[in-house]
């Protein structure tokens, strides 16, 4: 059994007890990891602030940016062994992971490009006696929350921009994977990083989360996960004041029209939805499809997804690993049972499909309304709910008639189509003709419930930026002491 450490102020803590990591693909626990105590997580939040009144906090941009770099190098460095902690941990496919752990580099290298181009501005004050300027400084100490299905990832949208603005943080990985971020935490020393610049606290208890993002001294958290738990992270930060980035989940639409390449459209509702099993905020997780094209187009998708291969998830011909854990298993489940209770027609999958464990056939939910539960709330698995229209204006209206607003996928030959559909949707992304693309360039995030502010590209340096105001005066002059002005 792999037993991983916390990283606090530099050093490796392993605590007193341990909660373990299940293999959710072989059903056995294989990795053990420190159930953190509140002084635990007190001891981080304490070492991330002596970090940033100190040691990181006191580097220049350019100090900064060598070292993000090379903090970039040790997960290029470390692939194999960080993907592969990912994978055991939550049972997405090893190439899924490998590709992402890959990626995170240029994360890196980005912001760190970044961390020695934060200007602030000389404004007009309007006063001839004043000089003004506005100053770009470090928030402070960051407290980073993650879900299960893309630690490393999800921790790079925040770790990355956090450092290049000049914070420290503080990271809690989920408790169904917490191994990759933890053995990441063992790996920070190659990269040169002050003691305490980056710390990490594990538990399986939500108490966890709630001591780190509940801590006074704290000047952002940023949190991915569930929007129910975002709720509950943005009251308790924000009972201190402190601002909150949120990325929730989502309930995204893939808009496939009658002009559409429906080869091309039917790969990416299967991208949409069965890469990762679904498990993924992105999820295309309703397909709203032209009436006159309905038909070609589900038996399209249900054709190919009847030849998903399901299987373990560290073997390179497997298409479709196992639901993470067996709480996410049952909810998927329930919804299933919801759809057909609803009135809907299960076309393919619906079911473990014999297998055991903690498999879920790629699952395709035909004839409900788009005000079904179903295609209302997020299941965050293997569950696709094709929904037809009639018209333009139909697809936008069904579309936006969420409360979420995280992602939609648009498919068209008609770039005039393309625009003006992208304009009127609510959603932080929108793809023309793909789906489920990323980059560290582009910014990302959701309206709606499905969070608050953006991760990535230049637009994600800002919540960990602070702006100051500073007038000079420049005349000597005595002023009124009754009159503002
Ligand atoms: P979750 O909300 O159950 O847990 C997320 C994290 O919050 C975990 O680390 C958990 O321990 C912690 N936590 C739980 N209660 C807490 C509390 N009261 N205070 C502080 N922390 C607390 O989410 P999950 O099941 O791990 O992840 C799945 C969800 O994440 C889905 O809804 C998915 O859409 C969303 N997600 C969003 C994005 C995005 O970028 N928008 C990306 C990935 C996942």
């Amino acid at each position: 059994m792999l037993e991983l450490a916390m990283t606090i102020g530099g050093e490796q803590r392993r605590g007193g007890s341990t909660f373990t990591s299940v293999d959710p693909y072989t059903g056995e626990p294989w990795a053990s990891a420190p159930e953190a105590t509140e002084a635990d997580v007190r001891d981080a939040v304490a070492a991330a602030n002596a970090a940033f009144t100190g040691g990181w906090g006191a580097l220049t941009g350019r100090e900064r940016r060598d070292l993000i770099r090379a903090l970039g190098r040790v997960f290029a460095e470390h692939v194999d062994e960080l993907a592969e902690a990912e994978t055991r941990d939550n049972g997405k496919l090893l190439r899924e992971m490998k590709g992402q752990v890959k990626a995170l580099p240029e994360f890196y290298e980005y912001y760190a490009g970044l961390a020695d181009k934060i200007d602030g501005r000389v404004v007009d004050t309007g006063k001839r006696e004043f000089f003004g300027f506005v100053a770009k400084e470090a928030a402070g100490v960051v407290g980073a929350v993650l879900p299960w299905n893309s630690p490393l990832l999800l921790l790079t949208f925040k770790l990355a921009p956090a450092l290049a603005a000049g914070c420290t943080v503080v990271a809690k990985p989920s408790e169904h994977a917490p191994s990759a971020v933890l053995r990441l935490g063992s790996l920070l020393a190659e990269a040169g990083l002050p003691p305490g610049t980056v710390n990490t606290v594990s538990g399986s208890r939500r108490e966890v989360g709630e001591w780190l993002v509940g801590d006074p001294r704290l000047a952002h958290v940023s949190f991915t996960g569930s929007e129910v738990t975002g709720v509950a992270v943005a009251r308790s930060a924000v009972s201190n004041f402190t601002p909150v980035t949120l990325e929730l989940g989502g309930k995204s639409a893939n808009i496939v029209f009658e002009d559409a390449d429906l080869a091309a459209a039917a790969n990416g509702v299967i991208a949409g939805i069965f890469a990762a099993a679904g498990q993924t905020c992105i999820a295309g997780s309703r397909a709203l499809v032209h009436q006159s094209v309905y038909d070609e187009l589900v038996e399209r998708v249900v054709a190919r997804a009847r030849t998903i291969k399901l299987g373990n998830p560290l073997d390179g011909a497997t298409e479709m690993g196992p639901i993470c854990f067996r709480g996410q298993w049952e909810k998927v489940q329930h919804y299933v049972r919801l759809a057909q209770k609803e009135g809907g027609e299960i076309v393919t999958g619906g079911s473990d499909g014999g297998r055991g464990g903690l498999f879920f056939e790629p699952t395709v939910v035909t004839g409900l309304p788009n005000s079904s539960a179903v295609a209302q709330e997020e299941i965050f698995g293997p569950v696709l709910t094709v929904i037809p229209f009639s018209d333009t204006d139909e697809a936008v209206e069904i579309a936006n008639d969420t409360q979420y607003g995280l992602a939609a996928g648009i498919w068209t030959r008609d770039v005039n189509r393309a625009l003006g559909v992208s304009r009127r949707l609510r959603a932080g992304t929108v793809w023309v003709n793909s789906y489920r693309t990323l980059n560290y360039s582009m910014p990302f995030g959701g309206r709606g419930h499905s969070g608050i502010g953006r991760e990535n590209g230049l637009e994600g340096l800002s919540d960990f930026l602070v702006d100051k105001a500073v007038w000079i005066e420049t005349a000597g002059a005595t002023r009124d002491p009754f009159v503002l002005g």
